[in-house]
C-alpha cells in the first residue's frame, strides 16, 4: 500500500453515500463498489452503488426543487456559484490529491483541472444576471412581440472519468445559473471528485434537491427509467461517441433537449513556415496534457515533409525525457492510464502501426505493473491505414505523418468522422485563415496547443457532438425561449 498520510486524509474527507434531496444516504440496495488507484490497481475507497430507484428519487427531488430554484433571484444563484468557486480554489490541494489517486494524472494536471473547473463557476456566476429576452413591435404595428428566456427544467448529466470535476462544472455552472435543477451521474472509475464537488455546493448554500449525485457501477440499468420520464427535460452527456449515439437515440423517447460532448481525433498540422520550437512546445502540451487522455488530445501529427523528420526527432527527445510514475510523486509528468483496458487498447494501436511499418522513435511499450503505465511514444513514418490515425488513442502516443501540400494537409485533417478540435502551426497569415476556415471542427488552436477556456464555446461538429459548453453560448443550452404575442 503506497497511500500516504495526506492522501488518506484527503480520501477520508470525501463524503459517503449518494447525495439526494440534500441528504447523504445509502443506495436503495445498500451495495457499494470499489474505486481503484490506477497506479497500483489497489482499492482506495468504496462508494454507494446507486440503483434505478435511487435515480428516480433523485429526479423526483430535482423536479420538486425546480420551481423554487427557478424563482430564486439570479444574483442569489450566482452568489452560490461564486462561493463554490472560492471553495474549489481554497481546497485545491486536497481535491487534487483525491483526483490523482482515483484517476492517475500527475498532481500538477489535477491542480490545473481544478483551476479550470472552478472558473466555470466564476464565469457562470457572472452570466446568471445577464439572461435577456427581446421586445419587438410587430411588423404590421398591431401588436407587440415579447420573447422571454426560462430555465429548461430538470437535467440529467452523465460525465466521464478523464476530467472528473471539470466535466461536471462545465454543465452544473450554466445549469444552476439558468435556474435548472440537476441529477448527475459521474463515471464509475472516478466518483470521488464529484462527491467532493457536491459537498462544496452544499456548503455554498445550494438548496436541497437542486443538485443530486447518483454514483453507480451499472449506468445503463440505473438511468434506464429516466429517459422517458416526463419530469426530465434535458440530457447532457460527455463521453465516447459510441455511448453518446445510444443516448441520443434514448433521448428521443422524451424529446429531450440534448448536449453531446463526444470523442475526438484532433489533427495537429505543422507547416514548414512555422516556428518549429513553438510547434514542438505546443505538440507536447496538446499530446501529453492529462496523459493523452483528453478529447482534445492531438491524435495525429501531420507535418510538412521538409520539416517532418526534425519535428519528429525533437518531439521524441521531449517525450522520451518525461518522467513516468505515480502522479502524486514529485516531478512526475506522466501518470498511469486509467485502467488495464485503456492501456491494452493503446498497446494494440501501437502494435498495429508498427506492424504496418511505423518507426518507433521513442517508447513503444507498456511498462510492467503494478499500475497501468505506458511509455511516452513517438512513431515516425506512420503509414496511411494505421488504426491510430482514425481511432481515438487516449494515451501518450504521438504518430507523425508527412504531407506535401496544403490541400493534402487539409484533406487528411478532415478525413475523419470526428470534428472536435484541430491545431495549426504556421506563420503565414493567409494560409492560417484558409486552413482555419477549411477545417471541419468546432475549435481550432492557431499556433497554440491548448484551446480550453471557460470564457469560450467548447464543442464539436460531426460525430464529436452537439452544443457548446462555456462562453456566452454555454448558458443557452439551459434556456428555453417563450414568445408572448401581446395585443395592444
Ligand atoms: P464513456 O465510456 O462513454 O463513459 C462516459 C460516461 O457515460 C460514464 O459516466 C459512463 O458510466 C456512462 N455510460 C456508459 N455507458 C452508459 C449507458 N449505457 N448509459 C448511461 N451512461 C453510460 O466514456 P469515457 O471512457 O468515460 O470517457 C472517454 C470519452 O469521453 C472519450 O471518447 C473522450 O473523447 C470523451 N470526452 C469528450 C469530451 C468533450 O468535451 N467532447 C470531454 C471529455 C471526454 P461508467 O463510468 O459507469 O461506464
Amino acid at each position: 500500500m503506497v497511500i500516504t498520510k495526506d492522501e488518506r486524509a484527503a480520501l477520508e474527507a470525501v463524503p459517503e453515500g449518494l447525495f439526494i434531496d440534500g441528504q447523504w444516504r445509502e443506495s436503495a440496495s445498500g451495495a457499494s463498489f470499489a474505486v481503484e488507484d490506477p497506479s497500483t490497481g489497489e482499492s482506495v475507497a468504496e462508494v454507494s452503488d446507486g440503483t434505478a430507484q435511487d435515480a428516480q428519487d433523485a429526479l423526483a427531488a430535482a423536479h420538486r426543487a425546480g420551481p423554487a430554484w427557478a424563482a430564486t433571484p439570479p444574483r442569489a444563484r450566482g452568489e452560490i456559484l461564486r462561493r463554490a468557486y472560492e471553495a474549489l480554489v481554497a481546497r485545491t490541494e486536497e481535491l487534487a490529491l483525491v483526483m490523482t489517486v482515483e484517476m492517475g494524472k500527475p498532481l500538477d494536471h489535477s491542480r490545473s483541472e481544478i483551476a479550470y473547473a472552478a472558473e466555470f463557476f466564476r464565469w457562470f456566476s457572472e452570466e446568471a444576471v445577464r439572461v435577456r429576452g427581446d421586445w419587438l413591435v410587430a411588423p404590421d404595428g398591431k401588436g407587440r412581440l415579447l420573447t422571454m428566456r426560462q430555465p429548461v427544467g430538470p437535467c440529467l448529466f452523465i460525465t466521464p472519468w478523464n476530467f472528473p470535476i471539470a466535466m461536471g462544472t462545465r454543465k452544473i455552472g450554466p445549469a444552476l445559473a439558468a435556474g435548472c435543477t440537476v441529477v448527475i451521474k459521474p463515471a464509475a472509475l472516478t466518483p470521488l471528485s464529484m462527491l467532493s464537488l457536491a459537498r462544496i455546493l452544499e456548503e455554498a448554500g445550494l438548496p436541497a434537491g437542486v443538485l443530486n449525485v447518483v454514483t453507480t457501477s451499472r449506468s445503463g440499468d440505473t438511468l434506464e427509467p429516466l429517459y422517458g420520464d416526463r419530469r426530465l427535460r434535458k440530457l447532457s452527456f460527455t463521453g465516447s461517441t459510441e455511448v453518446g449515439r445510444n443516448l441520443y437515440a434514448r433521448a428521443a423517447e422524451g424529446v429531450l433537449r440534448i448536449s453531446m460532448e463526444l470523442g475526438g481525433n484532433a489533427p495537429f498540422l505543422v507547416f514548414a513556415d512555422a516556428d518549429l520550437d513553438a510547434a514542438v512546445d505546443g505538440a507536447v502540451l496538446a499530446k501529453m496534457r492529462n496523459v493523452g487522455e483528453a478529447c482534445t488530445a492531438a491524435n495525429r501529427f501531420h507535418v510538412e515533409a521538409a520539416v517532418a523528420p526534425e519535428f519528429a526527432r525533437r518531439l521524441a527527445e521531449r517525450l522520451g525525457a518525461m518522467r513516468v510514475g505515480r502522479g502524486t510523486e514529485p516531478g512526475v509528468e506522466v501518470g498511469p492510464l486509467v485502467d488495464g483496458t485503456t492501456r491494452d487498447k493503446v498497446d494494440e494501436l501501437v502494435g498495429d502501426a508498427v506492424g504496418r511499418g511505423a518507426e518507433v522513435l521513442t517508447g513503444g511499450r507498456a511498462i510492467t505493473g503494478p499500475g497501468h503505465f505506458y511509455q511516452p511514444t513517438v512513431l515516425g513514418s506512420v503509414p496511411p491505414g494505421a488504426r491510430l490515425l482514425s481511432e481515438e488513442i487516449f494515451g501518450p502516443i504521438a504518430p507523425v505523418v508527412a504531407f506535401d501540400t496544403e490541400e493534402e494537409a487539409l484533406q487528411t485533417a478532415n478525413d475523419t468522422e470526428f470534428g472536435l478540435v484541430a491545431y495549426v502551426y504556421t506563420s503565414d497569415l493567409r494560409r492560417a485563415i484558409r486552413v482555419v476556415e477549411g477545417l471541419e471542427t468546432g475549435m481550432v488552436g492557431l499556433n497554440r496547443g491548448l484551446v480550453s477556456n471557460p470564457a469560450a464555446p467548447f464543442g464539436g461538429v460531426k460525430a464529436s457532438g452537439i452544443g457548446r459548453e462555456g462562453g456566452r453560448e454555454g448558458i443557452e443550452e439551459y434556456l428555453e425561449t417563450k414568445y408572448v404575442a401581446i395585443d395592444i
